[in-house]
C-alpha cells in the first residue's frame, strides 16, 4: 500500500484536514501527541465561512444537534452596558449559505472526531509527537515519539495542523522570524452557569463589552445552560508559564475596576468560579507555508489574535482548500501543496492583520472610543455585519456546498 499523507496535530484544524483530505479519496495518518483528544478551552463561534465547509463534509446533523444559534450580537459600550448596535443574526443563513453558530469546543471536536473515526481512510493515533523528518524525492521520513521510542514513518506528505508552537514549522522554516510571540493581551475565560448569571445576560445572544484598554465577549452555550465569557485585558508582558494560573471571580472583577465596568458586567465577572489565564501570541503572517511534500495548516501557519473569532475559521478553511488541491489536481503532493498555499495564503494573511486591528479598535480609550462609538450608532447592526461580508462569503474558488 502506498504511504498516506501524515497530519501532526487532532486540532480543529487537524482534524478537518484529514476529513477533507478522505473525501478527496487520500489516505490519511493523524498523529496526536496528546494521550486522548480533547479540546481545552471553552466556547468556540463558528462563523458561515467556517459553518458552510463544515456542512459540505456532511456533518450538518450532527453540529445542529451541539450547536447553538445565536439570535444576535450586541456590540455594547463598557461602562454603562449601552447597546450601540445590535446585529440581528436571523438572515445569516441567507445572506452567507450557513448560520453562525456558538459551539462547547469539546463538542465540536467530538463531533470531528466521530466522524474520522468512522472514515476508513483515516487512523489515528494518539500519545504519537511527531518530530523531525527528512523531505527527500517527493516523500518524507518522519520520526514519531510515542512512550519511550521512537518510530520511523514513511509519508506522502505532512501536513504540520500542530498548533502556534508548531514543531512542523519549526522543522520547515527555521530561519523565518516565525516564532509566535506574546501579543501584549491577556485572555481570561470562564463557564459561568446561567443560573449565576444576571438574568439580563441570560438571552440566546452574543455580546461584546468595549473597555479601556479591555473587551469581554460573551455567549450561552449548550441550550443556554452555561454562558461562556472571555476577558480580554492589555497585560505587560507574561511569563509563559503563568498560562496556568486561574483566578476567582472576584479577583478578577477587581483586577479589572480600574477600566470602569459597568455593574451588570461585574456581577457576569464574579459569577465565574474559575477562570483560566490564556497568553494571546500571534505573528505577522509567514510569506510561506510549504517546502516539498511538508505545509502547514491552521495556527501552525497563520496564528492570529482571536477578536474576529476566526482562528478555527482559517483552519477549516485551509482544510477545504487543501482537500480541493488534491481533488482537483490529483497525486502529486507537491503540486497539490503548492496549489493549496497559494489558494490561501493571501486570504489567511489578511485576516491575522484584520484581527489585530479589531483588537485595537475594541480597546480605543478617550476621544477615539467616543468616536467608534458614534461611528458603530451610525453604522448600525446591519452595517457591521456588512462589514465582515469579505470574511463571512464564499471565497472565489471554494467549492460550493
Ligand atoms: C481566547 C480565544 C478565543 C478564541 N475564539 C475563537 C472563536 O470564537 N472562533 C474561532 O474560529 N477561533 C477562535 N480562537 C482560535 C482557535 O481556538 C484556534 O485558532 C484553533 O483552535 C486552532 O486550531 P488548530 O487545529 O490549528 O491548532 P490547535 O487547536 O492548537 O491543535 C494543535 C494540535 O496539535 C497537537 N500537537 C502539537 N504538537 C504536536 C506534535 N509535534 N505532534 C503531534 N501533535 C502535536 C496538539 O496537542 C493539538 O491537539 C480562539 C482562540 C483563543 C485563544
Amino acid at each position: 500500500m502506498s504511504a498516506p499523507l501524515v497530519i501532526a496535530g487532532a486540532g480543529i484544524g487537524g482534524l478537518s484536514a484529514a476529513l477533507a483530505l478522505a473525501r478527496a479519496g487520500r489516505r490519511v495518518l493523524l498523529l496526536e501527541r496528546a494521550p486522548k483528544i480533547e479540546e481545552v478551552g471553552a466556547g468556540l463561534q463558528i462563523a458561515p465561512n467556517a459553518g458552510r465547509i463544515l456542512a459540505g463534509l456532511g456533518l450538518e446533523e450532527e453540529l445542529r444537534a451541539v450547536a447553538l444559534e445565536p439570535a444576535a450580537i450586541n456590540v455594547r459600550r463598557g461602562h454603562d452596558g449601552a447597546v450601540l448596535a445590535r446585529l440581528d443574526l436571523a438572515g445569516t443563513r441567507a445572506r452567507y449559505g450557513a448560520p453562525f453558530r456558538v459551539y462547547h469546543r469539546g463538542d465540536l471536536q467530538q463531533v470531528l472526531l466521530q466522524a474520522a473515526d468512522d472514515e476508513p481512510a483515516i487512523e489515528i493515533r494518539t500519545g504519537a509527537r511527531v518530530g523531525d523528518f527528512e523531505d527527500c524525492d517527493g516523500a518524507v521520513r518522519l520520526r514519531v515519539h510515542a512512550g519511550e521510542g521512537v518510530e520511523e514513518i514513511a509519508a506522502a506528505g505532512l501536513v504540520g495542523a500542530d498548533g502556534q508552537r508548531s514543531a512542523v514549522r519549526g522543522h520547515l522554516l527555521p530561519t523565518e522570524r516565525d516564532a509566535p510571540v506574546y501579543s501584549g493581551l491577556t485572555a481570561w475565560r470562564a463557564l459561568v452557569p446561567a443560573e449565576s448569571a444576571p438574568a439580563a445576560l441570560r438571552a440566546r445572544e452574543s455580546n461584546l463589552w468595549m473597555l479601556t484598554g479591555a473587551h469581554v465577549v460573551h455567549y450561552p452555550l449548550r441550550g443556554g445552560e452555561i454562558v461562556n465569557v472571555v476577558v480580554i485585558v492589555a497585560t505587560p508582558r507574561q511569563d509563559d508559564q503563568a498560562a496556568v494560573l486561574s483566578l476567582d471571580g472576584a479577583a478578577l472583577a477587581r483586577a479589572l475596576h480600574g477600566r470602569r465596568p459597568a455593574p451588570m458586567l461585574s456581577a457576569l465577572i464574579e459569577a465565574g468560579a474559575v477562570w483560566r489565564h490564556w497568553p494571546l501570541f500571534a505573528r505577522p503572517p509567514l510569506s510561506r507555508w510549504s517546502r516539498g511534500a511538508v505545509t502547514l495548516l491552521g495556527d501552525a501557519a497563520h496564528p492570529m489574535v482571536p477578536f474576529l473569532a476566526q482562528g478555527a475559521a482559517q483552519a477549516i478553511e485551509d482544510a477545504e482548500a487543501l482537500g480541493r488541491a488534491f481533488l482537483t489536481l490529483g497525486a502529486s503532493v507537491e503540486t497539490a501543496f503548492s496549489a493549496y498555499e497559494k489558494s490561501r495564503i493571501d486570504r489567511a494573511s489578511r485576516v491575522v492583520r484584520a484581527s489585530r486591528r479589531q483588537g485595537d479598535y475594541f480597546h480605543l480609550g478617550g476621544l477615539g472610543a467616543v468616536g467608534r462609538d458614534l461611528a458603530i450608532r451610525a453604522l448600525g447592526g446591519r452595517g457591521m455585519l456588512a462589514r465582515n461580508d469579505w470574511l463571512y462569503r464564499q471565497p472565489r474558488g471554494q467549492s460550493a456546498t
